[in-house]
């Protein structure tokens, strides 16, 4: 059996760091990575697999704070707003260890409610240890969290020769695999003006939900992260100093990934660690960070959203956005679903990881606790079960305008969105109140869309559902 020692080492970071103008994620490398690497743990030889875990190092953060974002508050309750569904008197499955350094107590009381809302998502039976810094930060940083340490090939590890967050790999082997360290490091910026403090959702304008970054941060740090990046060029080693060129590993090229990455594919479906199409580093994969089609097909995040998850892969790639979030275009705010995307608003409050994050967080290998399994049901199925229904779109395909008939059981917000293939919105199609007994009928207007496949995704409070709609001359 494995025997596992840890030291530190300075090299990488899986930190998310959060704007004002958005989530910003890095993962970056250090130029002298390839020098200081050190592998972390000693194993005997008995094993079939060697256990690992590396340390990461302080984060590096590159966000800057918004000059052009919308204010939220003036939007309507539903958009700017995010309930979650967990109940504030439910005792969680999991628990939070949380060593707060220099927070007010409106600000550690922000955050122990943070933390109560993951509880009641995720199950663990080891402690989730997370040292928390109030300190200030540069350049306009809200905020940057990740993982302390990855583990791989532990006792319960369900994929080999795959990294894992450490929190998440504690929860798989049952045991804490490092007792000595945090599971989770976070910081955030003590000198930001602007943070509302309140637990109640209610974000003023001009004001930034500071639950709202803490959960975010630490979705980041129970494992909503890959190892994916592009280099510049210039500067640091992202890859191989190569411009253009994408990689993925902790380490030593076409290493491990992160069990994050093994589920990261184009839009054809090829997975981007398959070195075949994507060698490691390469200018394919480098393409295919910036294509605008990488997606996270994982079987419970297929089954709860109707399809693979759209992931941030903008043409240009941002080291603090691109790939470890969902796609902002197919998640903007307001959605349920938006609290992984990479930017927020200000007057915006999202309190819920939503169905589709904790459908990623079961395919990378969470147990869920009540709260996600709650959300991801109740995605896909309740449409039948509450008695709401669509209709198939009219005609199909079409050139000029399809039409949807929708009907609820029970009056309720609805928010109707049509997605292309890639997963982008394309445009929001209703956007307010539903009526039972009054259907409304959805548009979708041929005149401005190319010819091809789109998705019709209407979810209203307690149901979700697709269509798909095939625009053709
Ligand atoms: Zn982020």
């Amino acid at each position: 059996m494995s025997r596992f020692t840890a030291y530190v080492v300075n090299s990488f970071q899986f930190y998310g760091s959060y704007s004002a103008s958005g989530f910003m994620h890095v993962i970056q490398r250090n130029a002298i990575l390839a020098s200081t690497l050190l592998f972390l743990c000693s194993t005997t030889s008995t094993g079939a697999q060697n256990s690992d875990v590396r340390v990461m190092a302080a984060p590096v953060t590159v966000c800057e704070l918004p000059i052009e974002h919308e204010d939220m508050s003036r939007a309507n309750e539903h958009t700017r707003r995010v309930r979650g569904n967990y109940d504030p008197n439910a005792r969680g499955r999991a628990t939070f260890n949380v060593t707060y350094n220099g927070f007010s107590g409106p600000a550690q009381t922000a955050f122990q409610f943070a933390v109560d809302i993951w509880e009641q998502h995720i199950e663990s039976n080891v402690p989730i240890k997370v040292t928390a810094n109030w300190v200030p930060l540069a350049g306009n940083i809200l905020g940057s969290a990740g993982a302390a340490l990855v583990h791989r090939d532990f006792p319960g590890a369900p994929i080999a020769n795959t990294w894992y967050g450490s929190a998440l790999a504690d929860a798989l082997a049952g045991i804490d695999l490092s007792p000595a360290g945090s599971d989770i490091n976070a910081n955030f910026n003590s000198t930001f003006p602007n943070w509302y403090f309140g637990t109640d959702g209610n974000t003023p304008g001009g004001q930034t939900d500071f639950v709202t970054v803490v959960l975010h941060e630490l979705g980041h740090g129970l494992g909503f992260f890959g190892t994916m990046e592009v280099d510049n060029g210039t500067g640091a080693q992202e890859c191989d100093g190569v411009n253009g060129n994408g990689c993925w590993d902790l380490g030593a090229p076409n290493e491990f990934p992160a069990v994050y990455d093994r589920f990261a594919e184009d839009g054809p479906g090829i997975a981007l660690i398959n070195t075949g199409t994507y060698p490691n580093p390469s200018a394919a994969l480098g393409s295919a960070l910036r294509s605008n089609s990488v997606h996270f097909d994982g079987a419970q995040v297929v089954a709860t959203i109707g399809m693979r998850g759209p992931l941030y892969a903008p043409t240009v790639w941002n080291a603090g956005s691109s790939y470890s979030h969902w796609n902002e275009a197919s998640f903007p705010a307001g959605d349920p679903n938006s609290l992984m995307t990479p930017f927020i608003s200000a007057g915006e409050s999202i309190h819920s990881p939503g169905a589709v994050t904790c459908a990623a967080f079961e395919d990378v290998g969470w147990t869920l606790g009540t709260a996600c399994s709650i959300l991801v049901a109740n995605e896909p199925e309740a449409l039948i079960a509450e008695g709401e229904s669509l209709e198939n779109a009219y005609p199909n395909p079409f050139s000029n305008k399809a039409t949807l008939t929708l009907r609820v059981d029970r009056s309720q917000h609805v928010r109707a969105v049509l997605y292309d293939l890639l997963g982008r919105q394309i445009v929001l199609l209703y956007d307010g109140d539903v009526r039972a007994e009054t259907p409304i009928t959805l548009f979708v207007e041929g005149g401005s869309l190319r010819p091809g496949v789109y998705f019709v995704r209407v979810a209203g409070e307690q149901f979700v559902t697709t269509r798909q709609v095939v625009r053709v001359d």
